[in-house]
C-alpha cells in the first residue's frame, strides 16, 4: 500500500467520503492546504464547466440539477484528466469521487497505473437533519429542497456502499462531521496520522 508515493512524506494520496451536508469539501481544502496537495472538488470542477459552458458543462448540467449522478465514463475522463497533472503527482484530497463502487476501481486503476496507491479515506459523518438543515442553509442554484433530499437518497444508494468497501481494503478512517469546522479538522488529522 502506498507504494511508489513520496517516501519522505508519504500518506497524501486521499479520498474523502461523506453525504451531501457534511462539510467534506471544506475540510479537503483545509487539509490540502496543511498537505501542501490540490484539494479536488469533482462537483466544483463541473460546475465550473456548467459555468464556462463547456462541451461536458453542457452534457451535466441537467443531470447535476435533478439531483443525479453524472455517469461513470464521463467522471472518469474528468478524473482522470486532473490526476495526470502535475500538481496531483504528489498526492491529492478528492472531494467528490469516488461515489460509485465502479468509480472506486476506476480510481484504483489509475493509481495503480502510476504505481501509487490510495492511502486512506475519510468519511465524514453527520445525523440526517443536521445535514438537510445546512445543505438548505447554504443553497446554490442547484440546491433546491428536493434536489437536496434527492441527493441524500442517491448518496444512501449509490455511495454508501463505498464504506464497506473501503473498509475491507482497511482504508476507512470514521470523523464525526458535528461541531465547529475546527474541531472536525483536528479530528481528520488524528485519524490520518
Ligand atoms: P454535494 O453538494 O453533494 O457536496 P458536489 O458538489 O460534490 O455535491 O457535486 C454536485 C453534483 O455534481 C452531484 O450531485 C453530481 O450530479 C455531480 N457529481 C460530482 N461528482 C460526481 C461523481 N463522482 N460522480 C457522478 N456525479 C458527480
Amino acid at each position: 500500500m502506498g507504494a511508489g508515493s513520496d517516501a519522505a512524506r508519504p500518506g497524501r494520496n486521499l479520498v474523502f467520503l461523506g453525504p451531501p451536508g457534511s462539510g467534506k469539501g471544506t475540510q479537503a481544502e483545509i487539509l490540502g492546504k496543511k498537505l501542501g496537495v490540490p484539494a479536488i472538488s469533482t462537483g466544483e470542477m463541473l460546475r465550473e464547466a456548467v459555468a464556462g459552458g463547456t462541451e461536458l458543462g453542457k452534457k451535466v448540467e441537467g443531470i447535476m440539477n435533478s439531483g443525479a449522478l453524472v455517469d461513470d465514463d464521463t467522471m472518469a475522463e474528468v478524473v482522470r484528466e486532473r490526476l495526470e497533472r502535475p500538481d496531483s503527482r504528489r498526492g491529492f484530497v478528492l472531494d467528490g469521487y469516488p461515489r460509485t463502487l465502479p468509480q472506486a476501481e476506476t480510481l484504483a486503476g489509475i493509481l495503480a497505473g502510476e504505481g501509487h496507491a490510495l492511502d486512506a479515506v475519510v468519511l465524514i459523518d453527520a445525523p440526517e437533519e443536521e445535514l438537510v438543515d445546512r445543505a438548505l442553509a447554504r443553497r446554490r442554484a442547484d440546491d433546491k429542497a428536493e434536489v437536496v433530499r434527492e441527493r441524500l437518497r442517491v448518496y444512501r444508494q449509490k455511495t454508501e456502499p463505498l464504506v464497506g468497501y473501503y473498509e475491507g481494503l482497511g482504508l476507512l478512517r470514521r470523523v464525526d462531521g458535528l461541531g465547529s469546522i475546527d474541531a472536525v479538522s483536528s479530528r481528520i488529522l488524528g485519524a490520518i496520522e
